[in-house]
């Protein structure tokens, strides 16, 4: 099942694996909370055909989110008695399906289980949706060793965990296998720095001071850049607009596609994002990081020198900003690839994991 960006993303590989699989028969559910912004994405990854839920969003809140989605699988369910359903992540959208199939009798298949930041404020509504979804689900697919733990210490059986890596990379790892030579977006100066910025929990502030941060740091860096795709949201766009605006060296410009993304974080000499899913690429990329949020749900990646937590803190968005683009020893130390999620095989694990316990249900 598909809401949103990421789990487009993520999902892609997965079903691609899933449907030269001989045992299988997948409908792809697309629920319909982004609208026509997923369509690109689907035809980059070849995933029609798709089912439409086409749930409701009139008045944007979450609630009504989990109702109409509620509505929607019903029927669905009703419809086709599928023997299971695959969900991945944490979004409002899963964690609904997960409750729904769950009720419903059905096992539920998580992909990127057992992430946790164990604050149900950061990211909100994130941690409440993913820790649900463990309740709920049948088999586990954690990323890493440390999601894994996550999931034991909760009481979890350990023969329902399967640590696969993340299908991000194999997203990734494919796309940038079929770029040839594609451009970017950047331009021609010498210092590329990509920055997104979109989270709930980045609003209260947070948006300003990363803001404030990149408007600084471009000054300490002559011939530098950056290219920022700007999250449609309304609060995100107004605050970037604002601070960030008539820049000579700063690009707003709209969410880029995903391959075109990925391009240009293989071009940007720097990453600076509070985004979940980039952290995971930048690091796979070996590109030297900036992640503006206080806590990650991704411990993993900070095992290196590669990614760095600055937190939506403007002081330290410039001095770690500054102090990579001045001192080359250690942009080297940064600029390093590790790969604890996995080369690019997690789907192809995943599916593996599958088949065998349908062969034995
Ligand atoms: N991404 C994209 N276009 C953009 C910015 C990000 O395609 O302009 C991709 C990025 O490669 C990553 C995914 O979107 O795989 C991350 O999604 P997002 O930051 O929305 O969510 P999160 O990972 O924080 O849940």
């Amino acid at each position: 099942m598909l809401g949103t960006r990421p789990e487009v993303i993520k999902l892609a590989p997965f079903i691609r694996a899933l449907r030269v699989a001989a045992w299988a028969e997948a409908d792809v559910l697309l629920t319909g909370q982004h609208g026509a912004m997923l369509r690109p994405l689907l035809d980059h990854f070849e995933l029609d055909p798709v089912v439409e839920l086409g749930v409701q969003r009139q008045r944007g809140t979450l609630t009504e989110l989990i109702a109409s989605m509620a509505a929607k699988l019903d029927s669905y369910f009703a419809a086709r008695r599928p023997e299971g359903i695959v969900v991945q992540g944490d979004t409002t959208s899963a964690m609904a399906a997960a409750i729904c199939a769950f009720s419903d009798r059905l096992p539920v298949f998580h992909v990127e289980a057992g992430l946790r930041s164990f604050d149900l404020e950061q990211p909100f509504p994130e941690e409440f949706n993913r820790r649900v979804i463990s309740i709920a689900a049948t088999l586990h697919f954690p990323p890493a060793e440390v999601s894994l733990q996550h999931l034991l210490s909760e009481g979890i059986d350990p023969e329902r965990c399967h640590v696969v890596g993340n299908t991000v990379i194999d997203a990734l790892l494919w796309t940038l296998e079929k770029r040839a030579g594609r451009a970017s977006g950047f331009g021609a100066n010498s210092f590329k720095i990509l920055a997104t910025c979109h989270r709930r929990e980045s609003w209260d502030g947070g948006v300003d001071a990363v803001c404030d941060g990149l408007r600084r740091l471009i000054e300490q860096i002559p011939h530098g850049e950056i290219l920022f795709p700007v999250h449609p949201n309304p609060v995100v766009a107004e605050v970037v607009h604002r601070i960030l605006g008539g820049h000579p060296r700063i690009q707003l410009v709209a969410p880029l596609g995903y391959p075109e993304f990925c391009y240009a974080m293989e071009d940007a000499d720097l990453i600076i994002s509070d985004s979940g899913g980039v952290q995971e690429e930048a690091l796979a990329l070996g590109k030297p990081t900036l992640v503006t949020r206080w806590k990650t749900e991704r411990p993993e990646v900070l095992q290196w020198d590669t990614v760095r937590l600055t937190g939506p803190d403007a002081d330290a968005i410039v001095r770690e900003g500054t102090a990579l683009f001045e001192d080359a020893a250690r942009y080297a130390a940064s600029a390093q690839a590790h790969f604890p999620f996995g080369r690019g095989d997690s789907s192809s694990r995943i599916v593996e994991v599958l088949e065998k316990h349908f062969a034995r249900a």
